[in-house]
């Protein structure tokens, strides 16, 4: 039987009404094949928006540019005149100028598709009774899912289950504090903010965990209602389509104000006014880069695409512009610095602290036995195996343990103790927990079993200790002393300053407890120190950021102590550095006076941080015009994430809303990939800068030579369809290449680029008309040769203009390697695509040549070998010219 969908009121349901209405079972969920069955007739769980513009549309967009329409103005005007010839070959210009545009669009489009499959956000739902994650588009009514603090929501959903569960849905309600969920039936006409028992797609969990039945996917939920927010998702411009979107501009009025010049020059002269508009047009058509931003998409794209291999899977075009502007990276440490594979190392009783290990599954203890402390360790395992979310995930050929690192640790050592800690959940069933947080530092559970309740809880020491009356020693309950308190600190100092993450374990099962609020009167039991190993490997992305002048801060929620072990050992600071803040000795942020200001910009490591104090830390940093980029992975690091320039989450053990809410996910979550993706930020940055010095100073030199020789040979200067096909030729391919290039070693070397700055500075404009005056110089020493002594047939100039031009334009990519570099051996000569688009581009030419109808058209003639070798050696001007310019300017700056 076909359900009813979609409902009208699923939050007026009970939770049985609604498992029945979605012909379901709460507990194992449908199955694969229903699952399928309604895939098929409800469609997957996307919204119509966010389908791609289709290949026809981007086909016929391809027309929508200014320098097309004034192409097809000039097809109009040649076939005034009668020149059908002309006009087709313009024609044929235009589309073949498309269908570039369009492939290299596709090719794009391709790259960014690769890059959001990488994307993909998963839910945990339950079919054929096994929880499972899928991908959050295969999600189908009726579907149910397991939900946990920090997960984003797939669909609407009627809960039938909340264990404390809380939701931050303020993109729907407005509500900027998380809002309690529960389970019961509702009325019908009931506010959305008030509809308890359901969770909406979009939103995300900050706290417990759930599971809820779906009732609503794609456009029949609450936000596909809302069209703006579907619409929002649509990519926005980026600062470089803007940068370059200006300097576009600044192209046209720069030849409007050519061509201005040109026509009432001309016009005072008494020329032919047919030649007026036709150099007119060619101006227009030279001025303008027509490869500009699909070069720029490309390079973007393909950028992306590498960077995507080398671990950063980019979520935003424009924050690849932001990772090379990058000077501040806030980072964690737990996985980040360290290699997030957790192992117990010390135990902590109050009367011994011993050294363990566990290895194949056994424990064996330093001093061979455990002796004094026998009762508290079992009372610690214990704690350890019931204040504890690992839940067992079954493969084909072994059982996977999936949950926080500490806990699957403490699950292991249950096991080598001789415990099961399945059993132990049996025995002691769970009836409510205070799930961990980053603010709280701690977590409990509650328990029952024969002879009662049980609390079971593990967290910071200085957070514990706070909720802790007694300690527990031998088999003696008594009093927490402050001696004894200030005997605890001590010893987890100790063990934070050899770098382990320390816990403390406590429990209580006697007297009143309030099942709501049961995390005090504690019972102190121990502490165990975790081994989290730095990654060793990335000292060397330090040294290479700091080199860039990059400043890296380690931001966590761990001891002070534990963070500066670990901060000198991945020569985050230096050895003997003895400074770290600690939260809570930070004050409050709306009244920072200058001096703690300027404390906490010239700190390295902030621990015990709660993750407003991280959002805080961000924002002295921006407000001191840092561009900064952030770590994150806890549901709490969202807003911190958002408000940094760059946010980077955590692909292996970050939350969905830090990926949903991040420009960049890290797919190893090592702080090396960080390191790696700044500088592929800066790679592909300065790889955009070389083609755009190349594109606009080739347009330039045309500008210049259309210009000198109307004025000196007005017969033979450039022709519009000679620029066009030079502009499509000789500047797109190598272009292309640029974009495309490897970037030189140097770019790490630099201290960051400043992000307001534009594409070109006043020093790039200079150079470019250099580059330009170089190539005019070239086609005009070329022409008077060619005048003097082979021929002064106005056509044979033309061509010898025009043959020059090409080659100075290629041999021109030369010029575009980094300063101090070697002639021969560089970025340039040694990028394989260049030598690719040089290849194509001589075939192109010689092509052009020997084809007859194409000889016509672009008013060619056959040439003398003379003149070709005039031309090419005419070509080499530009480079030469350059190179000794360059020379000349090293050695004095390097003076
Ligand atoms: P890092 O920067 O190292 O990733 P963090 O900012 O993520 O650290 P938290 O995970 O918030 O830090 O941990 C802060 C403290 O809370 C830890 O030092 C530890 O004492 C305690 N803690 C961590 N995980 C748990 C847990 N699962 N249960 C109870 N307490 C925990």
């Amino acid at each position: 039987m076909k359900i009813k969908y979609p409902q009208s009121y699923p939050h007026s349901f009970s939770v049985e009404e609604v498992v029945i209405a979605f012909q379901t079972d709460s507990e194992s969920g449908l199955s694969q094949s229903e699952a399928e069955k309604r895939t098929r007739e409800f469609g997957p769980n996307i919204y119509q928006a966010q389908k791609q513009k289709s290949i026809w549309l981007m086909m016929l967009l391809q027309f929508k540019s200014p320098i097309v329409y004034l192409l097809f103005f000039a097809v109009a005007v040649t076939f005034y005149f009668q020149n059908v010839i002309e006009a087709i070959a313009i024609l044929a210009v235009i589309m073949v100028n498309a269908a570039i545009g369009f492939l290299m669009e596709l090719q794009a489009r391709n790259s960014m598709n690769a890059l959001k499959e990488m994307d993909v956000i998963h839910s945990k739902v339950i079919r054929d009774g096994k929880v499972q994650e899928i991908p959050s588009e295969k999600i189908v009514p009726g579907d149910i899912i397991v939900l946990e603090a920090g997960d984003v929501i797939p669909g609407d959903a009627h809960l039938i289950e909340s264990n404390q569960l809380q939701c931050e849905e303020s993109s729907l309600t407005g509500e900027s504090l998380p809002t309690e969920k529960n389970t019961d039936k509702l009325a019908k006409d009931i506010a959305l903010g008030d509809q308890f028992n359901m969770v909406f797609k979009g939103t995300s969990v900050t706290n417990g965990t759930g599971k809820a039945v779906i009732t609503g996917i794609a456009q029949h939920t609450q936000l596909g209602t809302i069209t703006s927010l579907v619409e929002s998702s649509k990519e926005k411009e980026t600062p470089l389509d803007k940068k370059i979107g200006a300097l576009s501009k600044k192209l046209i009025w720069i030849t409007l104000a050519m061509t201005g010049i040109f026509a009432i020059t001309g016009i005072i002269q008494g020329k032919d006014w047919v030649l007026i508009l036709e150099t007119s047009i060619a101006l227009s058509v030279a001025a303008f880069p027509e490869g500009l931003p699909i070069v720029a998409t490309v390079a973007l794209a393909y950028g992306m695409l590498l960077m995507a291999k080398r671990n950063a899977i980019v979520k935003k075009l424009s924050a690849v512009e932001t990772l090379g502007s990058t000077n501040v990276i806030l980072t964690d440490k737990t996985g980040t610095l360290t290699e997030n594979k957790i192992y117990v190392d010390t135990f902590s009783f109050p009367n011994e602290k011993i050294k363990v290990s566990i290895e194949d599954n056994v424990l064996s203890f330093a001093e061979g036995n455990i002796k004094k402390s026998e009762a508290e360790f079992q009372k610690l395992i214990l704690i350890g195996a019931l204040c504890n979310n690992v839940s067992p995930k079954k493969g084909d050929d072994k059982t996977e343990l999936i949950g926080d690192p500490i806990e699957i640790a403490l699950v292991h050592l249950a096991d080598a103790s001789g415990s099961i800690t399945e059993d132990l959940k049996l025995q002691y069933e769970r009836t409510g927990e205070i799930p961990f947080s980053s603010d709280t530092k701690i977590m409990g559970t509650l328990h029952k079993n024969s002879n009662g309740y049980f609390v079971a809880a593990k967290g910071s020491v200085e957070h514990l200790l706070i909720k802790c009356s007694k300690i527990q020693t031998g088999s003696t309950i008594q009093n927490l002393s402050e001696e004894d308190r200030k005997n605890i600190l001590a010893q987890s100092e100790e063990m934070a300053a050899d770098g382990l993450r320390v816990l403390a374990f406590a429990f209580n099962e006697e007297g009143e407890i309030n099942k709501d609020d049961f995390l005090n009167s504690l019972v102190y039991v121990a502490m165990i120190g975790f081994l989290d190993p730095p990654r060793l490997d990335i000292k060397e992305a330090m040294l290479t950021c700091r080199k860039a002048g990059i400043k890296i801060v380690m931001i966590t929620g761990d001891h002070p102590l534990t963070a500066l072990n670990i901060a000198k050992k991945v020569g985050l600071v230096d050895e003997n550095e003895q400074n770290a803040i600690t939260g809570i000795d930070i004050p409050d942020m709306e009244s920072l006076s200058d001096e703690w200001n300027k404390k906490i910009l010239s700190t390295a490591v902030f621990a015990r941080t709660t993750p407003k104090q991280k959002l805080d830390i961000v924002a002295t940093y921006q407000k001191a015009g840092n561009i900064v980029a952030m770590t994150g992975d806890g549901v709490n690091d969202a807003p911190a994430l958002k408000k940094s320039d760059i946010g980077i989450a955590m692909g292996l053990r970050g939350t969905q809303v830090a990926k949903e809410t991040a420009s960049i996910i890290l797919k190893d979550d090592s702080f090396k990939s960080i390191a790696q993706a700044v500088s592929h930020g800066r790679e592909i940055f300065q790889n955009i800068q070389k083609f755009v010095i190349y594109l606009v100073s080739c347009n330039l030199s045309e500008i210049f030579i259309v210009t000198t020789l109307g004025f000196v040979a007005p017969a033979s200067t450039l022709l519009p369809l000679q620029i066009l096909f030079l502009n499509m030729v000789t500047d797109v391919f190598p272009a292309l290449a640029l974009g495309l290039g490897k970037g030189d070693k140097t770019v790490m070397e630099r201290p960051p680029r400043d992000p307001k700055l534009l594409i070109l500075s006043n020093k790039d404009w200079i150079t470019i008309s250099f580059y330009a005056a170089t190539m005019t110089l070239a086609v005009i020493v070329a022409v008077f040769y060619c005048k003097q002594t082979i021929s002064t047939d106005s056509k044979i100039i033309n061509n010898v203009a025009f043959i020059t031009l090409a080659f100075a334009q290629l041999f021109h990519v030369f010029n575009m390697s980094s300063a101090h570099s070697n002639f021969f051996v560089n970025d340039i000569t040694k990028n394989k695509f260049v030598w690719i688009a040089l290849l194509i581009c001589t075939a192109l030419m010689v092509l052009v040549f020997a084809i007859p109808q194409m000889r016509s058209v672009l008013r060619l003639d056959v040439l003398p070998a003379q003149v070709w070798l005039v031309s090419i050696l005419a070509g080499l001007i530009p480079l030469l010219l350059v190179q000794v310019y360059k020379f000349i300017w090293e050695r004095k700056s390097s003076k």
